[in-house]
Parts: C-alpha cells; structure tokens; sequence
C-alpha cells in the first residue's frame, strides 16, 4: 500500500482508499489531511472554463487609463510586461509575462484539455498524464493574486498623483484572480489521479467487451 507523511507532524503512515464526501485524519495528531468533496473536479472545469473568459477580457480590454498632466493614456494588461523591456528590465519582463499571463493561461487551457473528456465523453486526451504531472508543478507558479494585490497597492498611490480610471480589463483581471483560484482549490490531486483510474479501468472493460 502507498504510504504518506502528515504535512503537521510526519508521521508516515498507509495511505487510506477515501470516497465521495469523506475526510481522512492523522493517527498521530488528528490533523485533517484530505477531503474528497464529491464534484470537486467538476467544479475546477467549471471554474477553469469562466477563467479563460474572464482572462480573454481582461486582455481584450483596456485595464487602466492614466491622466496626468494633461497626458492621457490608456493601457491593457499585457502592456505591464512591455513597459518593463522598455526601461530594460528585462528579467522583470520575463517574470511579469510568465507568471502573470503565460503560466495561468497554460494551466487553464491544459486543464480545460484534460478534464473535458475525462468527466463528460469518460476518454483520456493525449499526454494526459504527463500534462498533469506539469499542471500539478506548475500550480505553485501561478501567482496572479500576488500581481493583484501588487496592482492595487500601486494604485491607491498612483490616485494620489494622477486621476485614473478603471477599465473593464481591470474588473475582468480581479474576477480572473477569483476564478483561477477556485480552479486551483478544487483540484484535488488524489482525486484527479483516482478517477483517471477509474477511467482507465472503464476503457479496458469496454475494449475487451469489443474483442468477445
Ligand atoms: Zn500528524
């Protein structure tokens, strides 16, 4: 049987079979250390589909428009990144464009590829498990609440110096933010995992039924 450490005291010990709506304790310290809510998956399709709009609006629209001194600019999201290679802060660039547009953009659209088929045509879409692997990695680099609350620290001082407004992209961006991490909470990788087993099963019966 596989075995697991408690994330509160490291006590290893053999990883329980939970199903539907059952939570699972440590021997040692009665932490709780996994809950499997029953449509868990279900609710991060969900979520990753109205991400992937919201994201779409985000950067369609504009996020900001700046008046000062007479000067008015508007500004999209991705423009962020682009202002930074201007002043040649290139490393910042490459940081702002990965972890704030490119990486939530990917885990999005792999997650939507994956859990598609698996939850309603009960298929497994190609380098599913591989993809999966790097969606599980990759959910610790999204950090777009982290630019969030960057932005709107930088904001409440902006308002001081110029008068601003904001864009629909920027209502867009903070209802993103909220999205994606309802995405990321709802993935629950010992779910994931099981119920790619089940579905693997399911194929097997079905193929040897076809053979007979
Ligand atoms: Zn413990």
């Amino acid at each position: 049987m596989k075995q697991m450490a408690c994330k509160f005291c490291d006590c290893l010990f053999d990883a329980p079979a939970i199903s539907h709506n059952e939570a699972a304790f440590c021997p040692m310290c009665k932490q709780k250390l996994i809950q499997r809510p029953k449509y868990s998956l279900q609710f991060c399709l969900s979520f990753a589909i109205a991400s992937l709009f919201l994201f779409v609006l985000s950067n369609v629209f504009t996020f900001l428009a700046i008046d000062a001194q007479g000067q008015y600019h508007q500004m999209l999201l991705a423009e962020a990144s682009f202002v930074f290679w201007q002043y040649d802060q290139v490393l910042l660039a490459i940081l702002v464009l990965l972890v704030v547009l490119l990486i939530p953009l990917g885990l999005i659209i792999s997650l939507i590829y994956i859990l598609w088929p698996l939850l309603f045509q009960r298929k497994i879409a190609v380098g599913t498990c591989r993809l999966a692997r790097i969606i599980f990695q990759l959910k610790n680099w999204s950090m777009v609440e982290v630019y969030l609350v960057a932005v709107l620290a930088s904001l409440t001082k902006l308002t001081a110096l110029a008068s601003i407004e904001f864009g629909i992209g920027l209502w867009g961006y903070i209802s993103f933010t909220i999205c994606l991490s309802a995405t990321l909470t709802n993935l629950d990788r010992h779910r994931f995992w099981r119920y790619l087993d089940k579905v693997k099963c399911h194929q097997n019966l079905k193929q040897q039924n076809q053979n007979t």
